[in-house]
């Protein structure tokens, strides 16, 4: 069903593109659910190595399956996903099954309602296979913080995944599903595609209903898909975009036809290269690969030019103050009572609240709330969190200065590729500092996606990010397009 790319000892795989199996399914080919079976074994069998999957939600996805296999049996029209096998991120609910966010919190909580973007997959006739391990709480840059432990990353399982979405990347990268979803808080999808050599799409906010997103920060979490090649992810996103009653953030401007416009080609579009993106920390290996994107562009017949995002120097701390803001009003709701874990040690009602949270909750989720309170705290809250607020409006009104003379920018997703797992864990303020590329567009409400952009001389993928203005989410796909045509 795919071709192996990789060394042997690898669990890179590339499936068959999202056209090629429906169309199989559709002309009676391919049955969804032998799709779904074939899934399942080659899960059972590499699994186990990557820890990519939570849980399987075999019953509702071989239904779903047989479902699609009786239409194409009658010539029903088949709707635009048929039959395609995907994972979903922990972070978004499931109605009746496991739904962690990969927290010890959430352990045995069944959701009584599925996530918009679930329904919307299944509405377009996809298999949905299972859950995929995250960070905590969406909270990290490695998969490290899984309560359910790490995910390795399939290029090299010493080395992590990416995160928080590492699961989601992973499971693309060794085929252990078509595409996934994952969230983007402050890189959480961006980063993890490029540590796994996968496409991963950040929309802009307010494109994809949160509805049913266990949320980290409300003003930036994002849901989005990942796949193995941008025309994929272009479909998918054009399945789960658009307005929806139960998200007033969501935005009610129409959804574009993603895929389509990634058809069009780069000839001609006017790319911006931000030198604040390629200085000081920034990998060797990683900078000639993004340049060698660069120069495709050109080939491609796009105008490059330089453009300036001076305070983009600021937007870790200030990203850093309002994500853990918004997390510690976020997860006060997780007492013991109204959702989550309920310590056995509860002789008191302060005592129940304080053992819950403690044992309920792993260390960087902990950090990030201490964090947050105290940047919310009376006497400091001008000091940290209102000048944050302050340095994000700066951010995003210089993104929209830059998109004023290109239609898109480019930078590397990460400073670094892949590291290895223990690496940092020592260290949280070098992972925060390694999310620099991507917070940016995060804190503007920006889109963007990464595409893979080459190797490192060990083998490791390199993700290039392509940043485009608010809802012009196909001018990103376009050069997307390019970069990955042009195979480098
Ligand atoms: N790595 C960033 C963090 O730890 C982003 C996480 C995310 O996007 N969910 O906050």
């Amino acid at each position: 069903m795919a071709s192996a790319v990789g060394t042997p000892e690898t669990y890179v795989e590339k499936p068959e593109t999202l056209a090629a199996l429906r169309a199989g399914i559709a002309a009676g080919r391919t049955r969804a659910a032998d799709l779904a079976a074939g899934y399942y074994e080659r899960i059972e069998k590499i699994n186990p190595r990557l820890n990519v999957y939570l849980n399987l939600t075999k019953e509702r996805a071989l239904a779903q399956a047989e479902r699609i296999d009786a239409m194409a049996a009658k010539g029903d029209p088949l709707p635009p996903l048929a039959g395609i096998p995907l994972g979903v991120k922990d972070v978004l609910v499931t109605q009746g099954s496991p739904s962690t966010a990969g927290s010890r919190m959430l352990e045995g909580y069944h959701p009584p309602y599925d996530a918009t973007a679930v329904t919307k997959l299944e509405a377009a006739g996809a298999v949905i296979l299972g859950k995929l391990n995250c960070d905590e709480f969406a909270m990290g840059s490695s998969n490290e913080n899984s309560a359910y432990g790490p995910v390795r990353n399939p290029w090299d399982t010493e080395r992590v995944p990416g995160g928080s979405s590492g699961g989601s990347a992973a499971a693309v990268a060794a085929n252990l599903a078509v595409a996934t979803l994952g969230s983007d808080t402050g890189g959480s999808i961006r980063q993890p595609a490029g540590f796994c050599g996968v496409v991963g799409v950040l929309p802009t906010y307010g494109r994809v209903s949160r509805y049913g997103l266990i949320a980290f920060a409300s003003s930036l979490d994002r849901v989005g898909p990942l796949a193995a090649n941008v025309r994929d992810a272009a479909t998918l996103l054009a399945v789960i975009a658009g307005h929806d009653p139960c998200d007033a953030t969501s935005s009610p401007a129409p959804v574009e036809d993603y895929a389509a416009e990634s058809d069009k080609g780069a000839e001609g579009l006017r790319i911006g290269v931000p030198a604040e993106y390629f200085g000081e920390g920034l990998d060797a290996e990683v900078r000639a690969a993004i340049e060698k994107g660069i120069a495709a562009l050109e080939a491609a017949g796009c105008v490059v030019k330089p453009v300036s995002l001076p305070h983009t120097r600021y937007a870790v701390p200030a990203y850093y103050l309002i994500a853990t803001a918004e997390a510690s009003a976020n997860l006060a709701r997780f007492d013991g009572v109204r959702y989550g874990y309920r310590s056995p040690r509860s002789e008191t009602l302060a005592a129940m609240y304080s053992h819950s949270r403690d044992e309920g909750f792993g260390a960087e989720v902990k950090r990030r709330i201490l964090l947050g309170a105290y940047a919310l705290s009376a006497g400091y809250y001008d000091a940290y969190y209102l000048k944050a607020q302050k340095v994000r409006r700066l951010l995003a009104e210089e993104f929209l200065g830059a998109f004023a003379g290109v239609d898109a920018i480019v930078t590397p997703a990460s400073p670094i590729p892949a590291f290895k797992l223990g690496e940092k864990t020592g260290d949280p303020l070098a992972m925060y500092l390694a999310d620099i590329y991507t917070v940016t567009a995060s804190l503007a409400g920006i889109c963007g996606v990464t595409v893979p952009c080459g190797t490192t001389k060990a083998g490791l993928p390199v993700g290039m990010q392509v940043l485009a203005a608010h809802l012009k989410e196909g001018t990103a796909f376009r050069v997307a397009r390019a970069v990955e045509a042009a195979g480098i």
